[in-house]
């Protein structure tokens, strides 16, 4: 991972977002909510499952949330159902 960066993505209500042209260029979208823990959990946790998304492969949402929930006890484990 090469950067961080805290884009104006807070009003779609995102925690973090990592786009097709981020994953190539190796690049982690933060939102301003996830420095609310009553919103994204930690911090560390959504930077966590942001950059989980820069796996080759292993980068599913599912693996994402199973990492929030192991390391940090985040979530369910698994992603919200809609
Ligand atoms: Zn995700």
């Amino acid at each position: 991972m090469q950067q961080i960066s805290t884009d104006p993505i807070s009003p779609l209500g995102l925690c973090g977002y990592v786009g097709f042209w981020d994953f190539l260029t190796r690049r982690v979208r933060i939102g301003i909510a996830a420095f609310d823990d009553g919103r994204c959990c930690k911090l560390a946790s959504t930077v966590l499952h942001e950059a989980s998304h820069l796996r080759l492969f292993k980068g599913t949402e599912r693996n994402a949330y199973k990492l929030e929930k192991d390391c940090f006890g985040c979530g369910t484990g698994k992603p919200p159902a809609n």
